[in-house]
């Protein structure tokens, strides 16, 4: 049995508890243990929480919340590949336009939340190439979000337009110019 197995096994059997380092160290009986955790954590997607997810936890422990797995998008994607995919994107949703830096429209005490979405579900065959990739924020993500009133407000639709082509932008401004110089 690997190591990574055997730390896997070990967090399994020991589920809702807190568990040390030391303890970890001792089952894996490697040194490289923490990228083990790492890797049972974003590939496998076990909800193995430290210190930095939760305010309880000291620095070398650690916890299974429980055997449920995170979704598969989250952990099926490489860190590099997000902030490809985020970076390509302009850090924005596909659909509404939303920005990190925006706040929720249905709960603006939070700024927005960005996922990486699988354009066909890899349950329906789709896979993680970049064409297969876009983001969405949280509410779209979960179909929360009414697109059709949610999204227009003239910030997303900015968002949208700073995404645009110089020609799609150049339409757009000409179209403006057109009716505000017609009423004006
Ligand atoms: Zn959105």
């Amino acid at each position: 049995m690997s190591a990574r197995e055997r730390i896997k096994q070990f967090f399994q059997e020991n589920v809702g508890r807190v568990v040390t380092t030391g303890e970890i160290a001792k089952i894996a009986g490697i040194n490289d243990y923490q990228r083990r955790i790492r890797e049972l954590r974003n590939e496998f997607g076990m909800k193995i929480r430290s210190n930095v997810d939760r305010a309880d936890l000291k620095p070398g422990e650690y916890l299974l919340e429980s055997l449920d797995l995170d979704p598969a998008i989250e952990r099926s994607i490489s860190l590099q590949l997000r902030n490809f995919i985020l970076e390509r994107n302009g850090f924005t949703c596909t659909i509404c336009g939303a920005s990190a830096h925006d706040y929720d429209d249905l709960d603006p005490t939070k700024k927005v939340r960005l996922h990486i979405d699988h354009i066909i579900p890899l349950s329906q065959g789709g896979t993680n190439d970049v064409e297969n990739l876009r983001i969405l924020c949280s509410n779209c993500n979960q179909g929360r979000a009414n697109v059709t009133t949610l999204s227009e407000t003239s910030v997303n639709i900015l968002a949208r337009l700073r995404k645009s082509s110089r020609m799609v932008r150049m339409e757009v401004f000409e179209a403006l110019k057109k009716e505000f110089e017609t009423k004006s």
